[in-house]
């Protein structure tokens, strides 16, 4: 029987993130934001292809995009990995280990809760916009990855980027995709 998709804990997930990435044997830098490596996924030599920002748990694969192939989040993340090693433990279904097996994977190696599975905000055909009839800012903001990748790197400190809620849009087909973003 096939179970049901878990919500695992992305916080969780994200403080053993150091034991997972051994154990997929991965080599990784980091600094106090983010990890770095060469995308696991599509087997790239960008050694900086891969970013997991780790405010958040999300990830990117700045050269291959496998990050929109499996998701933004870390269990995304890691069923890539476990796709992409194909070690025969974890039967791969239409091309992508099962939700459950990642599942199992994460848990044998570290204690991670479950959250609700909760609808987006949008399905409940709640209003983006605030009292004074402007989008919120946090509707913009779930929609960049902050702080922005490019700013940092060109010396801005993630405090002030996310202070300004300045970050790199990377939702396909939107007319920002690509670019990084200052709401004003
Ligand atoms: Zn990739």
């Amino acid at each position: 029987m096939i179970r049901k998709p878990e919500l695992l804990n992305q916080s969780d997930i994200l403080s053993g993130l150091n034991t997972i990435l051994d154990e997929l044997g991965i080599d990784y830098e980091e600094d106090n934001n983010c990890f770095f490596m060469r995308c696991p996924i599509h087997d790239g030599n960008k050694r900086t292809a891969v970013t997991i920002y780790k405010n958040s748990g999300y990830w990117s694969c700045f050269t291959g995009d496998c990050s929109s192939k499996y998701g933004h989040s870390l269990f995304g993340f890691i069923r890539g990995c476990l796709t992409a090693k194909n070690t025969g433990q974890h039967p791969i279904y239409n091309g992508t280990v099962l939700a459950g097996y990642t599942s199992d994977f994460i848990r044998s190696l570290i204690n991670v809760g479950t959250v609700a599975q909760k609808e987006p905000d949008y399905l409940k055909g709640r209003s983006i916009k605030d009292k004074k009839g402007q989008i919120s800012i946090d509707h913009i903001r779930k929609r960049l990855i902050i702080p922005s990748r490019y700013y940092l790197e060109r010396g801005f400190s993630a405090e002030v980027l996310d202070r300004f809620h300045v970050g790199d849009c990377w939702t396909k087909g939107k007319p920002l995709c690509g670019r990084s973003v200052f709401p004003i």
